[in-house]
């Protein structure tokens, strides 16, 4: 079997694609069912028909192109990520995955390859969370990890429901039916890029992922007591903002000190009210995202960070209140599918490095239905989500080579 990636071919197909976008180049804004949207996913799909793969959507628009195997009926292998993209973000985040998966197949095709097991490359909805509020939305589903019910609550920025969007967007069939049966995939790949610099500072060119860390953030409120910046004397004062204040430097302390690199904790949001510069505030908006790649670790910071609000609540005599919007677990990658990854880059002479994600992908899902593994490519300074997100196309190709490989091995 003589594998060749066209990588003439997968590069003028990424730069088509990041030319469906509602920004400017070189930057990227593909926002899931919008109509740019849909006009990549048409353009997607021809391209999978053109290699012979059988296309098929689920009710939230989960897409499946399948090389059928000559063993119809065992387990597919799955391999695939996601096209939508953030506004103002780059060209190569979840498209390499996607892009590259398909030129894997096609490689293999040329190759004169045929697989036991069924190949499907897969397409997920809305891994980013632009526009329903959370990441990850097809997968999620894809695999049970949020019911059809919780889905059909969410609603868009302009108070649309995922039922009445989708629809729109020609999707039939019921949400609770996109969930897989057991035993479906026999194993997942996804190809990304980095998104961090850790390949790039160390001159390797792959990383195979070996645990994929999980956030949870939670929303905080501290109600404190307003008033005069003049009038109210110190020892009066219930200030919101010096609560929070104490409390981001307790949940920043909880990750140092886990005991683990791993861990990390970040307040990315934190709205003052009234938000004068007289006024002492009374109130304040907090957002917290917790990290690890090891559960236990983790739900270490988020009690520490309870700890924390109690203390604070008692001490300053300020109402404080959490609530979680998601704690997803942490994924461990399954060692069948990380040794299938790392044979494939030995035999292609290439040096890898075992690796964690630090972002999470649909595979921290599709790791609860298959067994998972990641396999990351270089990207220039660790940029992501932003225009000048870049992956070179040797790296491109590398990754797209090794995951065909993979996925020889796996489907023979
Ligand atoms: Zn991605």
């Amino acid at each position: 079997m003589k594998l060749e990636v066209d990588r003439d071919r997968l590069l003028s197909e990424i730069e088509t694609l990041a030319a469906i976008s509602d920004a400017e180049a070189p930057a990227v804004t593909r926002i899931v069912f919008t109509p740019t949207d849909l006009k990549a996913r048409a353009w997607l799909r021809a391209r999978c028909e053109e290699a012979n793969l059988m296309v098929r959507q689920d009710a939230i628009g989960n897409t499946f192109a399948r090389w059928a195997g000559s063993d119809a009926k065992a387990p597919a292998v799955g391999t695939g990520s996601h096209i939508d993209a953030i506004p103002n973000a780059g060209k190569y985040d979840g498209v390499v995955g996607v892009l590259g998966g398909l030129e894997a197949i096609r490689a293999l095709q040329r190759s004169g390859f045929r697989p036991t097991r069924s190949i499907e490359l897969l397409v997920f909805t809305a891994e980013e969370p632009t526009r329903f509020g959370i990441g990850c939305l097809g997968s999620r589903l894809l695999c049970g990890s949020l019911s059809a019910a919780a889905a059909k609550r969410l609603k868009d920025g302009d108070g649309e429901s995922i039922e009445e969007v989708r629809r729109k967007a020609g999707l039939r069939g019921e949400l609770d039916e996109v969930k897989s049966p057991g035993g479906y995939y026999k194993a997942f790949l996804e190809l990304h890029i980095e998104q961090g610099p850790v390949l790039e500072r160390r001159k390797i060119p792959l990383g195979v992922v070996t645990n994929i860390a999980a956030p949870a953030s939670m929303r905080v409120s501290i109600e404190g007591a307003g008033g005069h910046a003049g009038g109210v004397l110190m020892p009066d004062r219930r200030d919101a903002l010096c609560a929070a204040a104490v409390l981001i430097l307790a949940i920043e302390t909880a990750a140092r000190t886990s005991g683990a690199a791993d861990t990390v904790a970040t307040v990315g949001i934190c709205e003052v009210f009234p938000g004068a510069v007289n006024s002492i505030p009374s109130r304040v908006r907090l957002s917290a995202d917790i990290r690890d790649t090891d559960l236990a670790r983790r739900d270490g910071v988020i009690k520490a960070m309870e700890n924390a609000c109690n203390e604070i609540s008692a001490r300053r005599r300020v109402a404080i209140h959490t609530e979680m919007l998601n704690a997803d677990a942490p994924a461990e990658c399954a060692p069948a599918v990380v040794q299938a990854l790392s044979d494939a880059c030995r035999k292609h002479g290439q040096e890898f490095l075992p690796m964690i994600s630090r972002a999470y992908h649909d595979s921290l899902f599709m790791a609860r239905i298959a067994p998972a593994a990641m396999l990351f490519i270089p990207c220039r300074n660790g940029y992501s989500h932003r225009p000048d997100e870049y992956a070179s196309p040797e790296d491109i190709a590398r990754g797209a080579l090794v995951l065909a490989e993979a996925l020889a091995t796996l489907s023979a």
